[in-house]
């Protein structure tokens, strides 16, 4: 049973109601969790103003100590976290360990980067006056996060806000809840003060509500879906809360003909499917110059049947469960629109006869599709990739940027100038030029469009937890 975490103490939400972790893959329950509401938000919220007061005056060097200590421990702990982590989400277990070294180097990076918070010293144009911006921690710090990266999405947030000197309510997403306590016990033991941290779960709205409520709650950092961000964004005028948002994203890839296609295909059928392709700079949207369209698609196909589906836990496995009934049924009726519109499946898309429980979609291509297919419009966050043709580069990008989401982009090409030109006129925060990694701890993550406000991870991520104050010397007086 897991409790609330609030100013240091781990207790039952004040309702003392409860919630059950299922299991993606067996459906078992994995563990209890207490469902808290609005009222065991407001107690974080006040252990975190309390605590505020000594964290703030704190040095970024002695926080840093304390990040540190914990990427070492979240970096011994490695096996435990990510054993909790596959029972959760079903995720495999290499990539739920790759994830939770990313968690880890996040806590190392900005203990090292709030030491470089600078402001600056700004020339008058008075004899009489000095002027200079200095950066301060905002105060208590919403951060509301998704199931998908159980400790990528808390890490990210979490690190820059303590380090810029800020405390934090954090409510992880109730579907994998547990590696998020594993953080925050490292932190713990690392020596993060009572009231820095403190984790609330449960009712998700009423939560999100007394957050936007409190004026001492300054900021939410949000990672989940485009409906919650806006409602959100609705809610934030009443207090003039902030807002860093990471939405949806609906990210397409570009592969030109100049290509060794083979490579690219077999190297698509993995990052498509990595987690499930429940990820928001998952490559979605494949469309292939119309000379190697025929050739791709026989590739692809190839090498997405040949991809394993299985328990997390299994040697082998590339694709685990989806997180919930639901998003797999919800990735089944974008399947069912796409049929009835004329798609082809060209493999995948069924329900694997094989496994009596669990949350499975056999890994699937379709193609057929037109620019107005469900497949196209739609986020999909799920186990399916939609095969398009492009004629040039004109048709490519006029497609790629009719989408109402704008988070990452890919390009696949040898040609310096196809990529220099369309990875200009992509509408999309991030691009990827052969690379279907294209971010990384060091460097900003965040959408254009409806994929979000405001950046995450690298220098970007940690200035949205400080404010800047313009401070002005009269030297008349
Ligand atoms: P997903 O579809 O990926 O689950 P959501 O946006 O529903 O995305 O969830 C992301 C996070 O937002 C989760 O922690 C969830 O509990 C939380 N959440 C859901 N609804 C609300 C809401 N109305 N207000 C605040 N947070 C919410």
């Amino acid at each position: 049973m897991k409790q609330q975490f609030i100013n240091g103490q781990f207790i039952d939400a004040i309702d003392k109601q409860t919630f059950e972790v299922l299991n993606p893959a067996t459906e078992e329950v994995v563990s209890l969790v207490s469902f808290g509401n609005d009222k065991d938000c407001l107690l974080a919220i006040d252990a975190a103003q309390t605590a505020f007061a000594a964290w703030s005056k704190t040095t970024p060097y002695q926080r840093a100590e304390i990040l540190k200590k914990a990427a070492n421990n979240i970096r011994e702990n490695i096996d435990a976290i990510a054993h909790t982590m596959v029972l959760e989400s079903g995720k495999p277990l290499p990539e739920a360990k790759g994830e939770i070294g990313v968690a880890a180097n996040l806590f190392e990076w900005y203990a090292e980067e709030a030491k470089r918070s600078y402001g600056k010293v700004i020339p008058t144009n008075r004899v009489d006056k000095r002027s200079s911006v200095i950066c301060q921690p905002m105060g208590v710090i919403g951060i509301i996060t998704a199931w998908n990266f159980p400790a990528y999405n808390p890490a990210r947030a979490w690190a820059a806000a303590l380090a810029a000197g800020c405390t934090v309510v954090a409510k992880p997403a109730e579907d994998t809840p547990l590696t998020a306590y594993h953080l925050a016990e490292t932190l713990v033991n690392a020596g993060l003060p009572n009231g820095v941290l403190n984790l609330v779960l449960g009712n998700a709205p009423a939560i999100g509500q007394a957050m936007l409520n409190h004026p001492h709650l300054k900021k939410i950092s949000f990672t989940g879906s485009t409906r919650v961000g806006k409602l959100l964004m609705d809610g934030a005028s009443k207090k003039h809360t902030k807002l860093s948002l990471e939405l949806g994203g609906n990210a397409p890839v570009l592969i030109f003909d100049d290509v060794d296609v083979d490579a690219v295909a077999k190297a698509a059928a993995i990052s498509r499917f990595r987690n499930n392709g429940q990820v928001c700079t998952s490559a979605q949207r494949f469309y292939v110059h119309k000379n190697i369209f025929e050739e791709f698609k026989i590739l692809i196909t190839k090498y997405v049947s040949a991809l394993k589906v299985g328990n997390g836990f299994e040697d082998g496995v590339n694709v685990g469960p989806l997180i919930t009934k639901k998003q797999q049924e919800s990735v089944l009726a974008l399947l069912e629109k796409a049929k009835a519109e004329g798609a082809e499946i060209l493999t995948g898309g069924n329900i694997p006869t094989k496994f009596s429980k669990g949350y499975f979609l056999q890994p699937c291509v379709v193609a057929g599709l037109t620019q107005a297919s469900a497949l196209a419009q739609n986020e999909i966050f799920g186990p399916v990739l939609p095969l398009f043709s492009f004629e040039d580069l004109d048709d490519a990008i006029a497609k790629a940027n009719d989408t109402e989401y704008g988070l990452a982009s890919y390009i696949f090409t040898n040609n310096l100038k196809t990529a220099t030109l369309a990875s200009e006129r992509l509408e999309f925060g991030i691009v990827g030029i052969n690379e279907w990694a294209p971010h990384g701890t060091e460097s900003p993550f965040g959408g254009w469009k409806q994929s979000g406000q405001g950046h995450e991870s690298g220098s970007e991520g940690l200035f949205e937890y400080l404010e800047k104050k313009l401070i002005s010397v009269g030297l008349s007086l």
